[in-house]
């Protein structure tokens, strides 16, 4: 009977062209249970201090799900993890797609590559069989096309995750895609794939997934999609913008329910909450100096969920998810179809960068895609880009004669084409804001919204505080997917986990900027339930759901025929959590400079809009966040005694 994970790694080292498998004990799993956690038991200890990211000695490791594969919902995520060349950080990001499955079908729970290979290469795995392919004939062509020749010239089955110009030319704020260009964009670890002249791995197996009782995962997830398939009445999507204006004018604010969200990623995917979160203050514009008043949602087309939702000519599942808020749309110009933009792509490439074009939004997000570069950053990087220009910063001599000003939709697009190609100024700007900010110099620093050299994503942290406090905290800084406030909320974790604080269903909106002891429990656990998932490979909108409508934890306990209760898998979490700190430690971080720019927590406060005059009192949440991990409160190191209380 098996436990849902594989038990075994594959190791590639590029110079060498040496492969070999390793067998990892069950004792590791029960520690760590696979993914991200697997992956920061064996990066921790072989990826040495001082490592240049961009070096031989860096590890990037591609990583399924614990409960991938074994017939539970939304478990199709895979990770990409490594030192990350943008923040020097611990660095993992995830996808959806099809790609997680096929490392496992290939026997692995997950594959690492060190080393640097002379010429572009592919890694091939067909039924057992192992080969570093030359890859020189799909070396500069884009993600798309690429993926398209390997499946081709593979056989037409494999599945592919791959990189595309933005990584060969070590961007970065490059990603890795698959399925034509979704993208595991975070951390910049599309550079360190480039810089091992991997340019895909290339995956075609058909292991059996060994789980420990299959009708007990089918009962679990049958009755978990029964409240995905409930469906209650839509408003049309151009009614977002008024709930949103009424979610900033009550001083009392509901507790948010997955259902809800659900039911938006449904009908229209991410893009559903455009609208309502410029108007309450979530969705940060004008390079976070800006507001709802300067950026009317209800006028913008590029905001409108049902123009999105419009030309959009199929649902995009990833794989096991009942759901499905992705589309595959069409769209006018060079490329006839794109994914449907996600909310962090329209915004970081609309409201932030104050442009209303909507064609330019579809074109740039094929464009990046593509490329395999972040929109996120890119979007934060061009929106640095513009302050500057009108500030008087980067002249149109330094610009290469674009007239880089708010709005300018083909300005924008020819400056992001510079960055892919890293042509004339693009060069300075394709590895990110801060990196050019450096640069730069002249003060320009403080207009470049980041933590820790990452590109802050499309979520405002005046509005929510718990995003400013993880986009400083979390071993991968500047990351939206670990924690906030409605995140606490929609995951109702204390329904399960009785000594959880519980959110009263309507509350004051002031009580969210407290800083308290409750507050940084909450943010405690987000973070410790966001390694479970990432170990387990689920989705987080899956998860958004609630604890009590998505079985997590008894999915986990019947794939591996454990009986862990939900607090046992809390600490995993808080293990996973302490090992990544640690990697940081070890690599010279220090965790307090990478607390988020001040402009993003209100320092000076906003003079308008829905956050107008807030300032978050991030240095008290760090610290109080830091102490309920028993780190050190004052640098966020994690102490002997944490690290002996979890066995690490
Ligand atoms: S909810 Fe969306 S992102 Fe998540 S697994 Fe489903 S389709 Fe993929």
């Amino acid at each position: 009977m098996g436990k849902g994970y594989m038990g075994k790694i594959l190791m590639v080292d590029l110079t060498s062209q040496e492969i070999h498998e390793e067998v990892i004990p069950d004792e590791v799993y029960r520690k760590y249970l696979s993914g991200t956690g697997l992956a920061a038991y064996i990066l921790y200890n072989r990826i040495a201090a001082g490592t240049d990211p961009l070096g031989p000695d860096n590890i990037l490791g591609f990583m399924s799900g614990l409960l991938t594969g074994t017939g539970v919902l939304f478990a199709g995520r895979w990770m990409v993890v490594g030192k990350s060349p943008l923040t020097g950080c611990w660095g993992d990001a995830n996808c959806g797609g099809n790609f997680s499955p096929a490392i496992k079908r290939c026997g692995y729970d997950g594959i690492f590559f060190s080393g640097i290979s002379e010429k572009p290469v592919y890694l091939y795995i067909n039924n057992g069989r192992v080969e570093i392919r030359d890859a020189s004939h799909v070396w500069g062509k884009d993600a798309v096309e690429a993926e398209k020749m390997l499946i081709q010239e593979t056989g037409g089955h494999s599945r592919v995750a791959l990189i595309g110009p933005s990584g060969e030319n070590l961007s970065l704020i490059s990603g890795i895609c698959n399925d034509r260009g979704r993208m595991a964009a975070r951390s910049g670890l599309g550079a360190v794939m480039g810089s091992k002249k991997l340019k895909a791995v290339v995956l075609d197996g058909a292991k059996r997934i060994p789980v420990h009782d299959r009708d007990e995962i089918k009962k679990l997830s049958q009755k978990c999609n029964k409240w995905v398939q409930f469906q209650p009445p839509f408003l049309p999507g151009s009614m977002m913008a008024w709930v949103g204006a009424l979610m900033r004018f009550f001083p009392t604010q509901p507790a948010l329910d997955g259902m809800l969200y659900k039911t938006l990623l449904r009908k229209w995917g991410t893009v559903s909450t455009n609208q309502m979160s410029i108007e309450m203050g979530d969705a940060p514009i004008k390079n976070w100096m800006g507001s709802n008043v300067d950026f009317d949602p209800g006028k913008s087309i590029t905001t409108n969920s049902d123009v999105f939702k419009e030309c959009e000519i199929v649902k995009y599942h990833c794989y096991a998810c009942p759901l499905g808020c992705g589309g595959i749309c069409s769209t006018k110009g060079t490329y006839a179809e794109t994914h449907k933009p996600e909310y962090e792509s329209v915004l970081a490439l609309g409201g932030l960068c104050m442009n209303n074009d909507i064609d330019s939004i579809f074109y740039l997000n094929e464009l990046l895609n593509r490329a395999g570069m972040d929109t996120i950053s890119a979007g934060g990087t061009v929106a640095f880009a513009i302050e500057c220009y009108e500030r008087g910063i980067l002249t149109k001599e330094d610009t290469d004669g674009l007239e880089l000003t708010w709005g300018n939709s083909n300005a924008i697009v020819e400056f992001i084409r510079k960055m892919i190609k890293r042509e004339g100024i693009g060069d300075l700007f394709a590895d990110g804001s801060k990196r050019a900010a450096q640069k730069i110099g002249k003060g320009s620093l403080r207009y470049a919204m980041q933590s820790g050299g990452q590109e802050l994503p499309m979520h405002d942290g005046r509005n929510d505080p718990g995003f400013a406090l993880h986009y400083s905290v979390e071993p991968t800084p500047g990351r939206h997917t670990t924690g906030a406030q409605m995140y606490y909320e929609m995951f109702q974790l204390w329904k399960v986990i009785k000594k959880l604080p519980g959110i009263w269903p309507l509350y004051f909106k002031g009580s969210k900027y407290d800083a308290n002891e409750t507050k940084a429990v909450m943010g405690a656990a987000c973070s410790k339930f966001m390694n479970v998932i990432n170990g387990a490979g689920l989705c987080m909108f899956g998860t958004l759901l609630g604890a009590k409508r998505i079985p997590t934890f008894d999915w986990i306990n019947a794939t591996t025929g454990w009986h862990r209760t939900p607090e046992e898998y809390m600490e995993i979490g808080e293990r996973i959590q302490t090992l990544k700190q640690s990697f940081n430690i070890k690599h010279g971080i220090e965790p307090k400079d990478n607390r988020l720019s001040e402009r993003a927590f209100g320092k000076p406060p906003l003079e308008e809009g829905a956050n107008e005059g807030r300032t978050v009192d991030i240095d008290t949440m760090m610290g109080d966040y830091w102490k309920q991990f028993g780190w050190d409160e004052k640098t966020g190191k994690p102490t002997a005694e944490a690290m002996s209380r979890l066995g690490i």
